[in-house]
């Protein structure tokens, strides 16, 4: 069984724009996989079909086996998934936002409790927990959005441009930190327009332009590929 398995996704946004022209991915459970491509590919609108904020025009979608227009409750159970853009009240504490997406699941209160407390530890925000999440900076803010993905342990988590605006340090914190819950046995897809952190993290990859899947490899792959170019480019500097 795959983690994700998309066939055949296209979106066309009201007043005509196709933002997905039939992009087909398929995941396998354990993968670190990226999602390449730059400004306006098309890719936060492939996550936002995966939490349900953006309806699809047509194709697929199943999570761990589940078709997400059969039971998206249970598909949802499955993947924890990190917008691009914060989207918490700025007033409500730090640790009461994990604690009540953890409600979304009919986690008990105790266990929610002890969940949030864990991930938030684990980022570096337990110190925190009683701030307003206003009062956090703009890196802090992100780590409460993985914080808030995993409460629920999902097997699946979702990143959309998890590093973008972050500082050097704080994004190898953060790498260092996907890393170690991938080797935990977590299913991870990010997207990134960043080359250089597909190639820091991800095992494959994908490469989206123009709501088209232009090339699928593993990082290695696309790697050898680059050096090559650059050799070609290295024997011609002689003449
Ligand atoms: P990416 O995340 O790769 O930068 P997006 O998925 O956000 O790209 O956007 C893909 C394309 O769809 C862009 O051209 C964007 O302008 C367009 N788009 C995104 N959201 C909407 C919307 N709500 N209505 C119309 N067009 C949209
Ligand atoms: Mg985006």
């Amino acid at each position: 069984m795959k983690a994700l398995q998309i066939e055949n996704l296209t979106k066309t946004y009201a007043g005509g724009f196709q933002a997905l022209k039939g992009v087909s991915l398929s995941i396998e459970p354990g993968d670190f996989f990226a999602l390449l491509g730059p400004n306006g590919a098309g890719k936060s609108t492939t996550i936002g079909i995966l939490s349900s904020l953006v309806r699809k025009s047509s194709g697929s979608v199943h999570i761990f086996g589940i078709d997400i227009d059969v039971d998206f409750s249970a598909a949802k159970r499955e993947i924890g998934i990190v917008p691009q853009e914060f989207n918490f009240s700025q007033f409500e504490k730090v640790e009461d936002i994990v604690v009540n997406q953890a409600g979304y699941y009919g986690i008990p209160k105790n266990q929610a409790k002890e969940k949030a407390k864990k991930y938030l530890t684990k980022l570096g925000l337990w110190d925190k927990r009683d701030q307003p999440s206003r009062n956090l900076s703009g890196g802090m803010k992100r780590r409460l959005m993985i914080a808030r993905a995993l409460v629920h342990e999902p097997r699946l988590l979702i990143l959309d441009e998890p590093t973008a605006g972050v500082d050097i340090e704080l994004r190898r914190s953060m790498w260092d930190f996907l890393k170690e819950i991938n080797a935990a046995g977590t299913t991870i897809i990010l997207t990134t327009h960043y080359l250089e952190e597909a190639e820091s993290l991800c095992r494959n990859i994908a490469i989206i332009n123009h709501g088209e899947i232009i090339q699928k490899t593993s990082v290695k792959g696309l790697l050898k590929q680059l050096n090559k170019e650059v050799f070609v480019i290295d024997t011609l500097e002689p003449i």
